[in-house]
């Protein structure tokens, strides 16, 4: 046994020790260049099949990503990941309320039939919130609407039929299967129509289509979406028979990608999970991490991953590097896994999650290989992130937490760091704090500088986009004297700044 323990020693001798870096080590060389930011295209690939008009992605965190901050993320060109600490049944309907926010077609409308009771109107919008209700007959045929502004007359009783309020189809413009969606705007513009029902040859109804969703699609031209003009949302999902019940669901709400959401993505469970949603729906886009080695990238490429999610510890309420003394700096891992994919048969983008501080450390993070940004700080404290505002001294805060935080794995988020089977609170080894963030008010204000400061970051570089930024980035090592330099320095105090913390 001495023996042993001795001749581990000796070998603990010969252990190398690599230089790593992260975000604040290091700095981007300015380029020449002929680039404005206004010119810079900062579209890419989340997966391997899924595009973004912008790299940033909020983190599926309890104080950070339901659907008012996924639909947000995905206007503004990203997407956000609903977290997974709410029942299946829950993030389903979070998913189910991003996919209808913004319908090109809204296909299957709830209806009501002429002969129904008024009543029914007045509970379809108290249940459901739609206003607008397209009229049909026993063979689903088009025969009327009640619209927003009939509900100012509407009586909530059941002596008056919906035949008597409806607004007969004979005096209606309707639409027909097959129309493009600019075509459907063309009509509503020319009519002045509020909703234009679609039908088909038979004049059953087929779908709606909304002003309202004209005039979003008008502010918010580069918005993420999917074929069907319906924003983009991902779901998180823990491994084994848990994790792939919650993504049937999911996927059944529409889902448009899972993330296998762990701690330590190199592990057999994230494994066999990922190689199990391939081998059940072979064409769903699923993301696994996290991790920090190419070795992890390439086990996991092999599972069938479409896009690999990288960050050991480095996020602002993460404490693994502490409490277990794991971790690589976050650049250097992303360069590893960025090497892993290098080096496989099948390319996959790379995601780069946690320690995100400020827009440089984005461009940082790109240049050296990633193609998108995820992160939870940055968003949290926002009108869009779930959670309270609360005053303290005439300040106003909101809780960020750390899904491995005693706080929020009370909540369920214990199986993301292997503790799914302790059942006592004391008993949890938390790998992660909770805390508050100043209240910043709308997150698409963060959003705007963060691309501000991305385009700024890509016209130094004279890159037009991100594989130019990374072909053309040429970093520096930085000192601690560097880095104080780089931040406001000799002054008494600093005024706000938007895309500048002081905190
Ligand atoms: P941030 O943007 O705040 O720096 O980092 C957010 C990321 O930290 C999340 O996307 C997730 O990967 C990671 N994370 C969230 N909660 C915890 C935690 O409690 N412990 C650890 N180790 N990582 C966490």
């Amino acid at each position: 046994m001495l023996k042993f323990n001795l001749f581990s020693i000796f070998i603990g001798m010969f252990k190398q020790f690599q230089d790593t870096f992260t975000f604040d080590d290091v700095l981007l060389v300015p380029q020449k260049s002929e680039i404005l930011p206004k010119d810079v295209k900062i579209h890419t690939y989340l997966t391997r099949e899924i595009k973004l008009n912008a790299p940033f992605l909020s983190a599926p965190m309890d104080t950070v990503t339901e659907h008012e901050m996924a639909i947000k993320m995905a206007l503004a060109g990203g997407i956000g990941i609903i977290h997974k600490n709410l029942s299946i049944d829950d993030q389903v309907a979070e998913i189910r309320k991003v996919k209808r926010f913004e319908n090109g077609f809204v296909k299957n409308p709830m209806t009501a039939h002429p002969s129904d009771p008024m009543s029914k109107i007045i509970q379809i919008r108290n249940k459901f919130g739609y206003k607008k209700v397209p009229i049909v007959d026993n063979d689903g045929v088009l025969v009327g609407f009640i619209s927003d502004i009939d509900y100012l007359m509407l009586p909530d009783n059941d002596e008056h039929k919906v035949l008597d309020f409806m607004f007969p189809v004979q005096k209606m413009n309707v639409g027909y299967e097959g129309m493009s969606l600019k075509e459907a705007y063309q009509m509503i513009q020319k009519f002045r129509l509020r909703t234009l029902c679609i039908v088909d040859k038979n004049n059953k109804l087929v779908s709606i289509v909304t002003r309202r969703d004209l005039e979003k699609s008008l502010l918010y031209p580069n918005s993420s979406k999917d074929s069907t003009k319906q924003l983009l949302v991902g779901g998180a999902i823990g491994v084994g028979i848990n994790g792939i019940e919650r993504a049937e669901n999911l996927l059944k709400a529409g889902t448009d990608v899972l993330i296998v959401d762990t701690a330590h993505g190199h592990s057999r469970g994230v494994i066999d999970t990922v190689k199990e949603i391939k081998r059940k729906w072979s064409g769903v886009q699923v993301i696994a991490g996290n991790i920090a080695s190419s070795d992890a990238a390439k086990d996991l490429i092999d599972a069938g991953v479409d896009a690999l999610k990288v960050g050991i510890g480095p996020g602002s309420i993460c404490t693994t590097r502490i409490v277990a003394g794991i971790g690589v700096p976050q650049l250097s891992a992303i360069m590893e896994v960025v090497k892993g994919v290098y080096n496989s048969q099948r390319k996959v983008p790379v995601i780069a999650d946690g320690g995100i501080k400020s827009s440089g450390d984005v461009v940082k993070a790109l240049a050296v290989g990633a193609m998108s940004v995820m992160m939870g700080n940055m968003f949290a404290g926002t009108d869009e992130s779930p959670g309270r505002i609360e005053y303290t001294n005439g300040r106003m805060y909101k809780v960020y937490r750390g899904m491995g935080s005693i706080d929020a794995m009370e909540f369920g988020s214990k199986d993301r760091y292997g503790q799914a089977e302790i059942k006592e609170k004391q008993k949890f080894v938390p790998e992660g704090v909770s805390g508050r963030v100043a209240y910043k008010g709308s997150v698409s204000t963060i959003l705007y500088q963060l691309e501000g400061g991305l385009r700024s970051g890509f016209g130094y570089n004279g890159a037009r986009n991100i594989s130019e930024l990374q072909k053309r980035a040429h970093f520096v090592k930085i000192t601690g004297s560097s880095l104080k330099e780089s931040h406001p320095h000799d002054l008494k105090e600093v005024s706000s700044a938007p895309n500048y913390s002081i905190d």
